[in-house]
């Protein structure tokens, strides 16, 4: 017998719910699969950072699978059309009986995994997918009429309930096997590139690095999350976003994790509590898009907002990308943004409100572009986050509550610690003007080296809540 574990968003050898099932018997031979689609990452704005991330994640499972027996066999194809023959083929080749994966929610994905069900059940060989990409599968947390939640705040009470009821088991670790005699894996070919460099301290290298940190973030600094988790200077959340969106991480292990360390973590708010919170929202994200297909096609959730006569003016757009709108928040927010493929949540907040909501621009061109740099992008939280802050989506921000940019920095980087950190060339200006400094500047008749403010932010508020406003009438 001759198993198969395609690899996909689930990088690791623990709490991999497929790889435990495929090594359960332990006369059949394992092999695994990982699947190079260039275009298909290209059509979905992997970006190129995510791809290295991806890559020397790969390298680190490669080994470990070796130590365990298994050969990590690649195939190459263009895109997902491209791959259900590569893949039936490979399957022929090496007489594979049974395949093993973990659910994909993405529509591409799921849309790719039917074909491939269909075509192997054509060919006599079974597949079987788990969940491991939320804490509960998508379908199993809905309201008493059976619907999925489109508030978070009740969504979140269900989770918390269950996990209270039930108690979460990881996937056991399998057991060390016979490498098979007659396979040997495949060359993994880079598909790195220096655009995609990142910095490896700051984001786990491989399973145990990111587990690692999670175990040092639990004991050290979760504690203080609630308090802290808001100050971009800080630089105090998890940082595990990355691991968890290309599956370094399960969800269930940080969800185990933080009960293990605090047990009382459902009935005291705090810390662990509110970390806890932040992952339902990546479930709560998650289990809409299966719920809401249409979400991966670019649609909004609130459909009359389709109806929003953006202004999509290419310069501002620029501006903003470029981080150079002249608002030192939003600027030092994108810097951070394009430089090391991550940004702190609140400034993601800050700079997805400010490209919508002062500049008119659809938030899809912001969804795109963030896509393309982060390491940890990810559709469901991506979009997630974008038409929250868009007030398009469910549960979001209403439309009427705008963010004023300068409130922003003031509030959430009150010295400008971070401002500086992004935008050196605000260094000579005082603390009380980092937020305005063109106000301290042309006071003084200093020359700045810095974008004016692109646009004014009371006229922009106006004119966004008009747009707004026209557009409610097809609701
Ligand atoms: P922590 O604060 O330590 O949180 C722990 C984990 O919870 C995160 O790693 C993440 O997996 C999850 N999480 C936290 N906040 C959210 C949230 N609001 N929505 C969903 N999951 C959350 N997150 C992504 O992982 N990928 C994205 O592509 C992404 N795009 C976003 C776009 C916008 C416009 C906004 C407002 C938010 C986006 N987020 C995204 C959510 C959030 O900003 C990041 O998850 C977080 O900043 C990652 O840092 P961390 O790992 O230190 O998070």
């Amino acid at each position: 017998q001759q198993h198969l574990v395609w690899f996909r968003h689930d990088l690791r050898l623990r709490d991999n719910p497929a790889l435990s099932a495929a090594c359960l018997d332990n006369e059949a031979e394992v092999l695994a699969l990982w699947c190079i689609t260039p275009d298909q990452w290209q059509h979905h704005n992997v970006s190129p950072r995510q791809l290295n991330y991806q890559y020397d994640a790969l390298r680190v499972l490669q080994q470990d699978l070796r130590e365990l027996g298994i050969p990590l066999l690649i195939i190459e194809s263009k895109d997902y059309h491209s791959l259900e023959q590569d893949f039936i083929r490979l399957c022929a080749e090496h007489k594979i009986d049974k395949v093993f994966y973990n659910h994909q929610y993405e529509l591409n994905e799921r849309q790719r995994d039917q074909r491939i069900e269909a075509l192997c059940d054509q060919n006599k060989i079974i597949c079987q997918g788990f969940n491991d990409a939320t804490i509960f599968p998508p379908g199993t947390v809905l309201t008493g009429q059976g619907k999925m939640y489109h508030v978070f705040t009740p969504f979140a009470r269900a989770v918390l309930k269950k996990l209270v009821a039930e108690e979460i088991e990881c996937s056991p670790l399998p057991h060390k096997r016979k490498y098979p005699s007659s396979v040997c894996g495949s060359t993994l070919r880079d598909f790195s590139s220096p655009e995609g460099q990142y910095d490896t301290t700051r984001f786990p290298l491989g399973h145990d690095a990111a587990l690692h940190r999670l175990r040092d973030f639990s004991t050290h600094q979760v504690e203080h999350y609630a308090d802290k988790r808001d100050l971009p200077a800080d630089d105090d959340t998890s940082l595990l976003s990355a691991a968890l969106a290309i599956g370094l991480l399960s969800p269930k292990q940080c969800v185990k994790r933080i009960v293990h360390d605090y047990p009382n973590v459902f009935e005291q708010p705090g810390g662990p509590a509110t970390w806890l919170n932040e992952l339902i929202w990546r479930d709560f994200y998650r289990h809409l898009l299966v719920s809401e297909p249409q979400l991966c096609r670019y649609k909004p959730f609130q459909t009359w907002t389709d109806h929003i006569q953006w202004q999509n003016n290419q310069q501002q757009f620029t501006a903003w990308c470029e981080g150079n709108t002249g608002f030192p928040i939003v600027d030092a927010g994108m810097r951070q943004l394009n430089k090391t493929g991550w940004m702190h949540n609140r400034l993601r907040m800050v700079c997805a409100s400010f490209l919508v909501k002062d500049l008119l621009i659809d938030w899809r061109w912001g969804e795109r572009y963030f896509s393309q740099q982060l390491i940890d992008g990810d559709l469901a939280a991506n979009n997630g986050g974008w038409q929250w802050a868009a007030s398009t989506g469910t549960d979001a921000a209403p439309y009427f509550r705008i963010f004023n940019p300068t409130r922003q920095g003031e509030r959430f980087d009150p010295q400008g610690k971070f401002i500086r950190q992004w935008l050196p060339e605000l260094s000579a200006v005082p603390e009380k003007s980092i937020h305005e400094p063109w106000l301290w500047a042309d006071k003084l008749k200093k020359k700045l080296d810095y974008a004016r403010p692109i646009v004014e932010h009371r006229q922009a508020r106006e004119a966004t809540l008009r747009a707004f406003e026209d557009a409610r009438k097809y609701r």
